[in-house]
């Protein structure tokens, strides 16, 4: 035919037209390279038509890159329907299925040289350990039921990777694949290791720090019908390998599982679209509420594994009020004497704080002037270490000011407390204990995170201070002591999707505690420690405290019973803003949804941009789906009057 469509890796919600190189071939589903604006791209032709009612001239396409297609047709209707789903524009969404080497004008006659054997290496089960009673359990129940998906639910150390390694091996006997999914780089080799051990050369690490070259190869590899483990963070998930037939996410409830930026998009409702035929296996010791609830609605089978393997006992958790005791930078006195018993016993002490910094607030004592950044409008943090003002949203830093920009005077003073503060002081008060304080500006860098690795492996008693960066799936050996301070806004604010997070980094935290068998405490600093939800905290059980919280969300029809979605919007007016959302609004359906706002988040500015968002919510999938939509049509006939919006499904935050 003489015209294409073509796709291409903008934010567009539109394919372009052009005239179509070979008029006898069908060339849907190749790359081929084309002039857009002036500059020369690639896409893929998503589209053949005989002819067309453009009215400017229709350029032609300069090369088709590929012999054969490389997407099939079924599955670019299936890219169509999840763009339309989702809201994502086609193009956008396609290119995350190839590799960056393939989005410059590469003739696939060029890339052969990478070509890969289609070796099967051969396994033997002898590395399977032997399940107890509740892993057994649920692998069976995963293996035998109809559902698409499945929650394993257990706590920490309750041995659920060798569940999955089980439900692997069977699939690989016939010849089947698998994809695990961990939230975090430092995370992927560890797991990446243990597969290896196991299954050998068949496995297979992906993340975004590997270079082009490298994600090619593997890429590549996935088109081979081999069977194969890859282990990777959430991009993993569009490498495709043949007969995929198990999807693990690990630690399921983390947030970063959810792209923040661009393409907005959720890998747990994406995989359910993209691999049909595979089980879903979603782990976790404390799952998302959305999950929860899916289990209590019977859309998801769920298995759990409620006993820790080995010796170790389950921490006790205490309430510390601090409503009117006085805090040595950040800590009260009884928990720093506590802290000092717990080392002499020879034992480790971690501290939680989620804020990195010195502290939160620089500000002059005379005239009351605080310092805040014109990039973000957040109030700067001030970093003890580097002498600087850090804004913890864009990452810009600023030098100290010599006096005050109001009142000319030097009289500044810092309030609240952050990792750098709690590390200081403690030095101070322990100057013969080891410290070591883990957050992103510790870490940063490979080096520096293999020498904490090394640190927070080895056994010697010491303390250790960090943010939720801590809590994240690390294997402490000698801990016995947890401290976690300054939750009290995360889990009585009235964001939901923060309350949470807290919750979930807490029972988190609490689980990093006596894996070696020594009977640990978690001491939870608060200021609100008559609040009624500390008793089930208490307990330490996720399911009770998930469960309290559900039910009194039910009762005013919050998330997760009601659906979301979020209309974001930024530009660096505020007012344009204000009125774009106010637009937006009049033309949203309002069948059976409800819309509210134009709301400031507690993020209003990012990047000298400003940001506001409405909530779009229903109780009915499809009439909030069709609202969303009908929203997209009115807007996209429309010209553009702020910068960006963004309609963000499966939400996890407002900013
Ligand atoms: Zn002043
Ligand atoms: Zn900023």
């Amino acid at each position: 035919m003489k015209f294409v469509k073509v796709a291409i890796a903008r934010p567009l919600r539109k394919t372009f037209t052009y005239k179509n190189l070979l008029p006898n071939e069908n060339i849907v589903g190749k790359r081929v390279f084309i002039e857009f604006h002036r500059k020369k791209i690639v896409g893929v032709v998503v589209q053949m038509c005989s002819n067309v009612d453009e009215e400017f001239e229709i350029k032609q396409i300069i090369s088709v890159l590929d012999e054969t297609p490389l997407f099939e047709s079924n599955f670019l209707k299936k890219i169509k329907d999840i763009s339309q789903k989702f809201f994502f524009p086609m193009g956008e969404l396609l290119s995350l299925f190839t590799p960056n080497l393939m989005r410059k004008p590469k003739h696939s006659d060029e890339l052969q040289k990478y070509k890969i054997d289609d070796t099967k290496f051969e396994i033997t089960n002898n590395f399977l350990k032997k399940l107890t009673d509740e892993q057994k359990l649920a692998v069976k129940n995963i293996q035998n039921s109809k559902k698409q998906e499945h929650l394993i639910f257990g706590v920490t150390s309750s041995g659920k990777t060798e569940v999955y390694k089980h439900l692997i091996y069977d699939e690989f006997k016939k010849n089947n694949s698998a994809i695990i999914l961990v939230p975090e780089i430092f995370l992927a080799p560890k797991i990446y290791e243990e597969f290896k051990e196991s299954f050998g050369e068949n496995v297979f690490l992906y993340h975004s720090n590997l270079t082009e070259l490298q994600r090619y190869k593997i890429w590549l590899n996935c088109q081979k019908k081999s069977p194969k483990i890859i282990v990777g963070t959430r991009s993993a998930l569009f490498l495709m390998p043949k007969n995929t037939n198990i999807i693990v996410f690990d630690e399921e409830h983390d947030q970063s599982f959810k792209q923040q930026d661009k393409l907005r998009y959720d890998a747990k409702s994406l995989a359910k679209e993209l691999y049909q035929n595979s089980k879903i296996i979603y782990s976790s010791a404390t799952p998302s509420f959305k999950l929860l609830q899916k289990v209590k609605d019977k859309e998801i089978d769920v298995s759990k594994l409620f006993k820790r393997i080995g010796e170790t006992p389950t921490p006790d958790i205490f309430i510390e009020s601090i409503n009117k005791t006085k805090l040595v930078g950040g800590i009260s006195e009884t928990l720093i004497n506590k802290i000092n018993l717990n080392h002499k016993a020879g034992n480790q002490t971690l501290i939680l704080i989620n804020r990195r910094g010195y502290a939160p607030v620089y500000l002059c004592n005379s005239c009351g002037w605080i310092a805040k950044s014109n990039c973000c409008e957040s109030s700067l943090v001030y970093h003890r270490e580097e002498k600087r003002l850090k804004c913890h949203r864009c990452q810009s830093s600023w030098g100290l000011p010599e006096n005050c920009p109001e009142c000319n005077k030097n009289d500044f003073e810092v309030k609240g407390v952050g990792t750098q503060q709690v590390e200081l002081n403690l030095k101070h008060t322990f100057p013969n204990i080891d410290i070591l304080r883990i957050d992103s500006d510790s870490v940063s860098g490979k080096l520096r995170r293999e020498s904490t690795l090394e640190k927070i492996e080895d056994k010697n008693p010491k303390i250790l201070i960090g943010t939720q960066l801590l809590a994240k799936g690390h294997d402490f050996q000698k801990i016995s002591l947890i401290i976690i301070l300054n939750l009290d806004f995360g889990l009585f604010g009235a964001d939901v999707h923060l309350q949470e997070q807290t919750i979930q980094l807490l029972i988190q935290a609490a689980g990093r505690a006596g894996r070696s068998g020594i009977k640990s405490e978690v001491i939870l600093q608060s200021r609100i420690s008559h609040h009624p939800l500390f008793k089930k905290v208490k307990s330490g059980s996720y399911e009770l405290i998930s469960q309290d919280i559900l039910s009194e969300r039910e009762k005013l029809n919050l998330f997760p019973f009601t659906k979301l979605i979020y209309l974001k919007a930024e530009d660096s007016n505020l007012k344009k803003i204000n009125e774009f959302l106010v637009r937006a609004k009049e033309k949203l359906s309002k069948k059976n949804v409800e819309v509210y706002g134009p709301f400031e988040g507690p993020v209003s500015k990012v990047g000298y941009k400003y940001r506001m968002f409405c909530i779009i919510q229903s109780n009915n999938d499809k009439d909030l789906h069709n609202s969303a939509s009908g929203l997209i049509n009115a807007l996209d006939k429309e010209k553009r009057t702020i910068s960006n919006w963004v309609l963000d499904v499966d939400p996890i935050n407002v900013t």
